[in-house]
């Protein structure tokens, strides 16, 4: 039994936050340049759920990978079906263009998808357990040059957005042509350093001796140092893609450095990797905004045909973090006026006519507080105009539209930033003036 007396504990959930008006302005700001950003360059916007069977991640991401050994949130249903709340993108959206007719269309199927992702990590800034990903797929072409558009477009983005300061490291860990051999040199190259290394990378050297690369460890990595690099046992076909790209990437002015040790955490990915890593401090060890690459094998081993394919995922806090806090938008006009039913009406007309406005509600009752109170609070909120209705003009059909702009400057009377306008002409007045 629920005992009564317990308050219950108003924080959010451990890993999650509320994000409040202040900060909701930025994330919708962020959302629409995304749509805009990503289908001006033909991408399309797929929605998915929130939770999918637990095995499609485990089939995906691989069972050695963090996200599926360790961070999942898994439940079961009422019909005992095993679920997971996505902890990525990319496996939900390979199941979807798999499910949907849109391999039969001409390739490649450019898709984008935004919204929560929750992963049970340890929480610190730029790492939470409920986080928001914008994320890129493109399936059905093999071209570097499509490598390059998805890097582009992230870039584009993430330029548009604000984000100065940061690089594109890239690599590439081969195929499953290469990749055999690569693995047997790693392995015998890290044979006599097993016994120092991590837990988790003696578990990796027979099972995904490439993942040891990610490994988080600080004493791992130095290890890790003079160990030959995927990069330089790539087969021809492999060295040909990579050398397309960087000349692409050089091309579009991308600003990317080859990252010899980048691998990435998930166990699909060929070919091409990159991750978007800032310069800034404010996010300590979590600097990756964005990273993603090349994932040739993933459809097939879902059981679709085989198909080449490109994607990345993007993260929203971390990019909102790095980004100057913007000032709230409030409405463009404050009705202003000692009958609250009067100034509702007018705001409501304004509304209709596509004009945001708003009007002072006092803490309860129906009088209106102070016109002196109101007008505080317009030019509080930075509202740029008032909509002033007092008795008298009211009775004559009239308000008076007072520009909070030119106030602020010097030397102008009280007369010049004010006008009376009929309330009929009101909308297209304001409208005039904004
Ligand atoms: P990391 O090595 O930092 O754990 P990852 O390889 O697990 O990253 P991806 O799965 O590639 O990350 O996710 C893509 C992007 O999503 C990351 O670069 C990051 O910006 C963001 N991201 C991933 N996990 C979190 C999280 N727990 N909280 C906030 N953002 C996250
Ligand atoms: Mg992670």
């Amino acid at each position: 039994m629920t005992n009564p007396e317990k308050t219950i504990s108003m924080t959010p959930p451990r890993g999650t936050r509320d994000v409040l008006p202040g900060e909701t302005e930025l994330w919708q700001r962020l959302e629409s340049l995304a749509r805009t950003t990503l289908m001006s360059a033909g991408y399309k916007e797929i929605r998915l759920p929130i939770f999918e069977q637990t095995e499609l991640f485990k089939r995906s991401a691989g069972e050695g990978s963090d996200i599926v050994g360790k961070e999942m949130y898994t439940f079961t249903d009422k019909k005992g079906r095993s679920l997971t709340l996505r902890p990525e993108g990319t496996a939900a959206a390979a199941r979807a263009y798999l499910n949907s007719s849109m391999g039969r269309l001409r390739p490649p199927a450019k898709l984008f998808y935004m919204g929560p992702f929750f992963r049970y990590e340890a929480v610190q800034t730029g790492r939470y357990r409920q986080f928001s990903q914008l994320g890129l797929e493109a399936f059905g072409s093999a071209s570097p040059i499509m490598d390059a558009e998805a890097i582009s477009v992230a870039v584009e983005f993430l330029k548009q957005a604000g984000l100065s300061e940061f690089v594109v490291q890239i690599n590439s860990i081969g195929c499953s042509d290469c990749r055999p051999g690569y693995r047997d040199l790693l392995k015998q190259s890290l044979q006599d350093k097993l016994p120092t290394l991590c837990e988790d990378c003696q578990d990796r050297f027979e099972r995904n001796p490439l993942r040891m690369l990610d490994c988080k460890v600080e004493a791992d990595q130095e290890q890790f140092k003079n160990v030959p690099a995927p990069l330089d046992s790539l087969c021809a076909a492999c060295e040909s893609q990579w050398l397309t790209l960087t000349q692409v990437l050089t091309q579009l002015e991308i600003p990317f450095a080859v990252n010899k040790r980048l691998v990435r955490g998930l166990d699909y990915y060929t070919r091409t990797v990159f991750e978007v890593v800032s310069q800034d401090k404010r996010l300590g060890a979590n600097s990756t905004v964005a990273a993603g690459g090349r994932y040739d094998n993933l459809i097939e081993s879902l059981g679709g045909p085989a198909t080449p394919a490109v994607g990345w995922g993007l993260g929203l806090d971390r990019l909102i973090t790095l980004l100057e806090q913007e000032t709230t938008t409030n409405v463009d006009v404050y009705v202003v006026s000692t009958k609250l039913d009067v100034a509702l009406q007018i705001a409501t007309t304004l509304r209709q006519a596509g004009i945001s406005a708003d009007l002072d509600f006092p803490a309860a009752g129906i009088s209106s507080r102070s016109m002196t109170k109101q007008l505080q609070q317009a030019n509080k909120l930075g509202c740029p105009l008032v909509v002033i209705v007092g008795e008298d003009e009211l009775a004559a059909g009239e308000v008076t539209l007072k520009d909070m702009r030119l106030r602020k400057q010097e030397q102008v009377s009280p007369e010049d930033n004010q006008s009376r306008v009929s309330l009929r002409d009101l909308p297209n007045k304001v409208k005039e003036v904004l």
